[in-house]
């Protein structure tokens, strides 16, 4: 169904791959003239809800940050997704993802690097592009975010934000004096975040670049009392996990409290 709704969508100038002319580039797409037109009434009709309506605050930071903010986040150091390579065609999966496909774990990713390689090994694993056995291949941490340069010579590294998040948080100290020190105060930012997915797929459902919109509520933790009650009787209507996988898998009408 999936490959049906890109079909539709790409005849239709919602969406497409990009870079077609030159071969087409995994995790990247252009958003056509209807695509584009939705997308920013969602990003509309998302800040008037959190931004506006709820009062609070926009800021637009840049995408590309220093090293020592990466450092500071922990993403430099964990922000790892498990890689293994094909000695055949070079293809890269996540290894994770392969072992979840044939075993009953469901979140491999929390496994050692060790015993997923064991796992691949046990089960046969072969390469979902070209068939070749990957028992034995190494599956190595790998970083995700997009790294370059920020001037030339020697340069600082730096990379582009994996999520929206670090621009607030970094300006936290500023933010909090346009709130005159006051807490609690919230701000939203939507704009781009860039994940070097190992083998992105599934449509717009995992991407390289993609959009993020976000809203960091900053609250004094010994003095703030969250208003619960104001949402405890909200109806929502939800779809677990384990309905999603059910066959006969049916919504759950609740309350949020
Ligand atoms: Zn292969």
């Amino acid at each position: 169904m999936a490959d049906g709704l890109t079909e539709l969508a790409k005849r239709r100038g919602f969406f497409f791959g990009s870079n077609g002319a030159y071969g087409g580039t995994a995790g990247f797409y252009t958003f056509g003239p209807q695509g584009a037109a939705l997308k920013r009434n969602v990003e509309d009709a998302w800040r008037d809800r959190f931004t506006i309506r709820e009062g609070n605050r926009e800021i637009e930071a840049p995408t590309i940050m220093p090293e020592a903010v990466f450092e500071a986040s922990g993403h430099l150091e964990g922000f790892d997704d498990m890689l293994v390579e094909c000695p055949e065609c070079g293809e890269s999966h996540r290894a994770d993802h392969l072992v979840e496909a044939v075993t009953d774990i469901e979140d491999a990713e929390a496994l050692p690097g060790e015993e997923v390689e064991g796992l691949i090994a046990d089960n046969e694993i072969a390469c979902p592009s070209c068939g070749t056995p990957l028992a034995g291949e190494p599956v190595e941490a790998f970083n995700l975010m997009f790294a370059t340069d920020i001037g030339p010579g020697d340069a600082q590294p730096g990379y582009l934000r994996p999520e929206t998040a670090q621009g607030i948080f970094v300006e936290f100290p500023r933010l909090k004096e346009y709130a005159r020190g006051n807490l609690p105060f919230g701000i939203t930012q939507i704009g781009p975040a860039y994940r070097n997915e190992i083998s992105p797929r599934g449509g717009l459902l995992r991407l390289r670049e993609f959009t993020q919109a976000e809203l960091e509520q900053f609250i004094d933790p010994e003095e703030d009392e969250p208003p619960l009650e104001l949402v405890r009787d909200v109806e929502v209507r939800l779809h677990p996990a384990a309905e999603q996988e059910a066959d006969d898998g049916e919504s759950l009408d609740t309350t949020v409290g």
